[in-house]
């Protein structure tokens, strides 16, 4: 069993720190919210993150972006860890942050976000993207394991936050253009299900079809059946799409269809539709946008 520091104990973080109490680590938590320290019984209260920190063989932080990222390793979470720590940042932040903050660090640094919500976070079915020297990944892999049903070795620093941002920008346009499809559909007489049974079964298929189908119905778990409750919040989705688009940006890259996600998400987000599951894009959106 090892000791674990972990820093950041909100919607993610505390069912992931809960999950390592459970398995049997000595886990010293520290959280601003003093509310969200108490959300994790079995583990030690420390005072600070640098306290969480010191000591312990693994740190991880979950935090909601890269000033906070930066502020608590910086701030001396980092100086505060053993030398041969392995530092584990899960939050979804930009590729430079993660970057800069593991480089001034001056400690085995790995950037490992996640996918599969507060749902897979609770159950310990996460799945975690990781970028940073391949010993300490292998070093920590049984304990990301504890928290997830996967943890993959992308590449070097940054590598994870990269996969991050193609996977979900990806599934942003996904499922777009399968609300896109349902609407058409509409207009054309051809019913949600059988457009289901088809694309289901041929090449329009995928995860945003089969699995969060964006009308109610044909796929009875997906948000869609509860009036759009998440599941994927779409400002959660706006903040990664708003990710991908910046390290493009930096890299030089044009992206035609990720910048209009992120275009068709922001007016989404902005007309009140954050809450929602992203899915909901199709609810009014583009439905709107059909019926001009
Ligand atoms: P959250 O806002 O619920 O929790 C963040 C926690 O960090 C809060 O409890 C806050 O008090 C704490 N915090 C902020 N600054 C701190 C500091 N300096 N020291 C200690 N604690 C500090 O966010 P969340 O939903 O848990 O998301 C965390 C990260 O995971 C984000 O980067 C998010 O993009 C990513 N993520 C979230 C989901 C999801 O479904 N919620 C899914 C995948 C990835």
């Amino acid at each position: 069993m090892a000791r674990i520091g972990f820093v950041g104990l909100g919607n993610m973080g505390a069912p992931m720190a809960r999950n390592l109490v459970k398995a049997g680590h000595q886990v010293a938590v520290f959280d601003l919210s003093p509310a969200a320290i108490a959300a994790v019984p079995g583990a030690e209260a420390a005072e600070s993150g640098a306290a969480a920190a010191t000591g312990a063989d693994i740190v991880f932080t979950m935090l909601p972006a890269g000033a906070h990222v930066r502020e608590a390793w910086l701030g001396g979470m980092a100086a505060a860890s053993r030398p041969d720590a392995v530092l584990v940042d899960c939050s979804t932040i930009d590729v430079a942050t993660a970057r800069a903050v593991a480089a001034a660090c001056g400690r085995a640094f790995l950037d490992a976000p996640v996918s599969g919500g507060v749902m897979g976070a609770e159950a310990g079915t996460l799945t975690f993207m990781v970028g940073g020297p391949a010993a300490a990944f292998a070093s920590v892999e049984p304990v990301l394991r504890q928290m997830g049903r996967a943890a993959i070795h992308c590449g070097e620093v940054g590598a994870g936050q990269a996969a991050k941002a193609c996977n979900n920008m990806m599934l942003a346009a996904t499922m777009i253009v399968t609300a896109e499809a349902f609407v058409l559909a509409e207009r054309l007489g051809l019913s949600h299900q059988a457009l289901f049974d088809v694309a289901s079964q041929s090449s329009g298929q995928s995860w945003s079809l089969t699995t969060y189908c964006p009308v109610p119905g044909p796929v009875p778990g997906s948000p869609a059946n509860r009036d759009y409750v998440p599941g994927f919040a779409a400002d959660l989705m706006l903040k990664d799409l708003g990710l991908a688009v910046g390290a493009a940006q930096a890299a030089g890259v044009r992206l035609e269809v990720g910048e209009k996600a992120l275009d068709l998400y922001r007016r989404f987000v902005e007309e009140g539709g954050g809450g929602k599951d992203f899915s909901g894009i199709i609810n009014k959106m583009l439905r709107d946008l059909a019926h001009p």
